[in-house]
């Protein structure tokens, strides 16, 4: 055994949960290791692909400046809105369609403003997303959706602000260390044991956080467990969340929890790369849906685009773009909406038509089935309900009426054109099957008792989430399990002061 390799607690991970476990054990004493899977320069796991935005309760533009306290007067002027603990709640119980388990769902929603607190006294700055989160009424920034901060420099940004911070802290941290197992006897566990650099090596810990992500990038478990199909989605984000931690914590025992069924996924590029990489982070979204008609390969509809604000249906809609035939769509715009689209429709790395008549564009839009499209679209024009007046600021009402699949909000015809057209499959974001953890972090066995010297952050926690997800709870969920984690796992390190 090398005393190097000993520590009071490790950490799995190099993603903002695992960050947060850290930089948690730290502040409560602990001499901290954090094993991350990938090389340096790839560091930070799906964190490092998002945009930075979270979601967290406040009540109005007082809590906003408490965080973003460099705002103009134009800035503070906006109209934050409020977006309380109620409202949070009702949120997790309505997507989740009341499954989301209340004990974990009181710890998200209840710390989610402290930890918004926390995380800037590690260095982090947060900024409102003006550009994605909010809409100008009337000269003045109108946000909606809960989701209004989000880090300075995105999720990139986050994670050189969360590893500076544990490299100031003195928290080991080693790269290119592919964890596979957990050491492991009748007292609970006391290591792992990692390849390092290709090489076999054994760290000991007191206690050990696992803060490595779900299993999205590994088409095999995707396909045991989300079904047959999922083995063929892109991947949005890193490619080394392959289940590993879950693998190794289910074979000591512990409790499978939540939604290993679910996950979160999105419309995505159609022609997208397999997996994630930094150069193209935004360009393959295609959000801009509630204001399309979205058709499949046999020219037909299929869901509710107008059901709600993005930030309620983007991470359900994947799922239902993947159980279309050959898994494609296409989203289809009137020129009178293309103003809205977000601004990675006009990258260069989108599949797109481009027409003046529906003939015309049921003509060039590639494996879809041109009589029934047409057949769809005059019908979609018909039954528009064109006195209700189009607004993207809110849910508008303007329907349609009488057809099979209804559209609830913003419909609006293809009927001045050049008519713009996107074609999409599915993205998978993140998998919501995890681990049983108790109030303090701590994993739970079969049997539903703590497992000792085991703890759970992030993506590994399970029933959290089900079939779907209110955007840019991930990272408050990272960030207040991985904080809770951490301390709990420093003090069953250290003992009793
Ligand atoms: C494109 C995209 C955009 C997103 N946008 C947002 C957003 O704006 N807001 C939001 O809240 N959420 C967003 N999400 C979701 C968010 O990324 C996740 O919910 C969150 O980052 C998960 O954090 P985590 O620390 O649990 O996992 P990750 O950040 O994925 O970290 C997991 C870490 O574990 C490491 N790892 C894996 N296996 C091993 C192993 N065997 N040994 C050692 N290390 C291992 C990985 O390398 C990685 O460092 C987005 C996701 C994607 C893909």
């Amino acid at each position: 055994m090398n005393g190097q390799n000993e520590y009071d607690v490790i950490v799995v991970g190099g993603g903002n949960a695992a960050l947060c476990a850290a930089l948690s054990a730290v502040e409560n004493g602990a001499r901290v290791l954090v094993l991350e899977r990938a090389p340096e320069e790839e560091r930070g796991g799906n964190t490092a692909y998002t945009e930075g935005l979270m979601r967290f309760a406040y009540n109005g533009t007082d809590d906003i400046v408490a965080l973003s306290p460099d705002l103009s007067e134009e800035e503070k002027n906006s109209d934050f809105g409020v977006y309380t603990e109620d409202t949070f709640f009702d949120d997790m119980a309505r997507v989740t369609e009341m499954r989301t388990d209340p004990d974990l769902c009181e710890i998200l929603v209840r710390q989610s403003n402290s930890v918004m607190h926390w995380l800037r006294e590690q260095g982090l700055k947060f900024l409102p997303q003006f550009g994605r989160q909010s809409f100008k009424v009337d000269g003045r920034y109108k946000f909606w959706g809960g989701a209004t901060l989000a880090v300075v420099g995105g999720g990139r940004g986050m994670v050189d602000f969360l590893f500076s911070a544990a490299e100031r802290r003195n928290v080991d941290i080693v790269y290119d260390a592919w964890v596979r197992d957990l050491i492991h006897d009748d007292d609970g566990v006391h290591g792992v044991i990692a390849r390092v650099k290709g090489k076999t090596t054994h760290f000991h810990g007191k206690t050990v956080v696992l803060a490595c992500g779900g299993f999205e990038a590994n088409a095999e478990w995707r396909t045991r467990y989300l079904g047959p199909g999922w083995d063929l989605a892109k991947v949005r984000g890193t490619k080394y969340n392959t289940g590993d931690g879950l693998d190794m914590a289910l074979r000591i025992g512990a409790q499978p929890r939540g939604n290993w069924s679910g996950c979160h996924a999105v419309g995505w590029e159609r022609y997208a790369d397999e997996y994630g990489s930094f150069e193209v982070i935004d360009d393959y979204e295609r959000d801009s849906y509630p204001f399309s008609i979205m058709v499949n390969a046999d020219g037909k509809r299929f869901l509710d685009e107008g059901a709600d604000i993005r930030n309620y249906t983007y991470a359900k809609y994947g799922h239902i773009i993947m159980k279309q035939p050959q898994q494609f769509a296409w989203q289809l715009f009137d020129s009178s909406v293309t103003h809205l689209l977000r601004p990675e429709y006009r990258s260069r790395r989108v599949t797109k038509v481009i027409a003046n008549t529906i003939e015309e564009l049921a003509e060039k839009i590639d494996d879809v089935n041109t009589e029934q499209l047409i057949r769809t679209l005059k019908d979609f024009n018909a039954s528009v309900k064109k006195d209700v007046p189009f607004d993207p600021t809110l849910k508008d009402g303007r329907c349609t009426v009488g057809l099979d699949q209804p559209k609830s909000n913003w419909a609006v015809g293809l009927e001045n054109p050049p008519f713009e057209a996107f074609s999409v499959t599915c993205g998978i974001t993140f998998t919501f099957g995890g681990l049983g953890i108790t109030n303090d972090g701590q994993v739970r066995d079969v049997n539903m008792k703590p497992i000792k010297g085991l703890y759970a952050a992030g993506e590994m926690v399970g029933g959290l989430f089900y079939f779907n997800y209110p955007g840019s709870t991930g990272l408050t969920s990272g960030s207040v399990f991985g904080r809770l984690a951490g301390r709990s796992a420093a003090q069953a390190a250290l003992g009793p002061a």
